[in-house]
């Protein structure tokens, strides 16, 4: 039996006023995932448990079928386990972004407002060299600064800066910025200060840096030893690469992965039957394009996202999933991107169940359509997708 775990990143949605009030799922043409949703089982899934923040980091944590109750600390530190840092127990990591503070264009009082949590999408290499001059500047001391991807970057910092309360920047788009509070907060408001010298005169279109999302290394079990399977992963985004670390899966390379909308889908296709074809049992396919569409409030890039999963992903990875043999597919988001608010919640989303030789009651794998169902907790999903039927 081979398992496939598709995961178009934040695709969940609201009705949209621009789509006559359709949710992107539901205005996207999808004829293979229509035929897969037919002949399998829908429903709803809590992949963010109550009281946690609606992040990728929890969502995939789920996905991947580790309550996050359990095993969740912080999202810097498993995006710091895809650069292969190992943090010691005397040291946390923080995510570092790079961002543009600052006041609307024409206007020049008011509150600093969030212009772009991604600070323009910099090119990696571009970003890496900011990185490296913020490390010269204001590293030392047990302050490291990591380079990661495009505006995602890393702070290792002592385990004594732990305490303090962030505001995640994706969730201030184009709101008045909220500095951090609490016991270290000095320490984290002085280096994003004195970044501003540094950043504001590169070539970046960001001007400062941003700290959030701080903890110490999880303690996670391999995939292996709690599933029984040798899985593999692709992705572009570090935070999901770092799960995928930390529970000892096989991560594979695609060039032309970027975590943007011009992704290569068939590549991430194809990889997925590549590793299957070369023994793994299980392999997560995990698409960013769908919930930056959604950051900004893009319902047309959201749409094509999904259109291009459908087209370019699941139109030949059937196929080639059937000439291997049986197989599983589950299919969700890691949590809802609604366009029109630009940020994640913590809403249920809907999944989607196949098995090759195992008709389920078939359904509509939509927001509305799967409404009235009462949600299952997400990581108990991934039991549900490899164990006996
Ligand atoms: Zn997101």
């Amino acid at each position: 039996m081979k398992y496939v775990v598709c995961v178009p990143d934040g695709c969940a949605d609201q009705p949209v006023a621009a789509l006559g009030g359709k949710t992107p799922l539901e205005a996207a043409h999808m004829p293979v995932l229509a035929g897969l949703a037919a002949r399998g089982e829908v429903g709803r899934a809590a992949v963010i448990p109550a009281g946690m923040p609606p992040g990728s980091d929890v969502g995939n944590m789920s996905i991947l079928g580790f309550d996050p109750a359990d095993h969740h600390t912080g999202r810097a530190p498993i995006e710091a386990a895809a650069l292969g840092l190992r943090l010691r127990p005397d040291q946390i990591a923080y995510r570092c972004n790079l961002v543009t503070v600052g006041r609307p264009e024409g206007t020049t009082d008011g509150p600093e407002r969030m212009l772009d949590f991604a600070g323009g999408h910099p090119d990696t290499d571009a970003a890496a060299e900011v990185i490296a001059r913020l490390q010269a500047e204001l590293g030392g001391d047990g302050v490291e600064f990591h380079p990661g991807v495009q505006y995602r970057h890393i702070l290792v910092v002592p385990a004594d800066w732990a305490d303090a309360d962030c505001v995640p920047p994706h969730d201030l788009s184009d709101d008045p910025v909220v500095w951090p509070t609490g016991p270290a907060a000095a320490r984290l408001q002085d280096l994003m200060d004195r970044s501003r010298a540094i950043v504001g005169a590169s070539p970046l279109k960001a001007n400062q840096i941003w700290l959030w999302g701080q903890g110490p290394q999880p303690q996670l079990p391999s995939f292996r030893e709690t599933y029984g399977l040798d899985a593999g992963m692709v992705t572009a985004v570090d935070l999901v690469r770092g799960l995928g670390v930390l529970t000892q899966m096989r991560i594979v390379d695609v060039p032309g992965a970027t975590g943007w909308y011009d992704t290569d889908y068939e590549g991430k296709r194809d990889a997925a039957l590549d590793a299957l074809r070369d023994g793994a049992d299980l392999f997560v396919i995990h698409v960013e394009a769908t919930d930056e569409a959604g950051h900004a409030g893009n319902v047309e890039e959201k749409v094509k996202a999904l259109e291009n999963w459908d087209r370019r992903i699941l139109a030949d990875l059937i196929p080639g999933l059937d000439a291997l043999g049986p197989w599983r597919l589950l299919l969700l988001p890691d949590h809802p991107t609604p366009v029109e608010l630009k940020t994640h919640t913590t809403d249920s989303v809907p999944y989607l169940l196949v098995d090759s030789a195992v008709d389920g009651p078939g359904g509509t794998y939509t927001e509305p359509a799967t409404a009235a169902c009462e949600p299952v907790a997400g990581h108990e999903l991934m039991a549900r997708l490899v164990g006996p039927r």
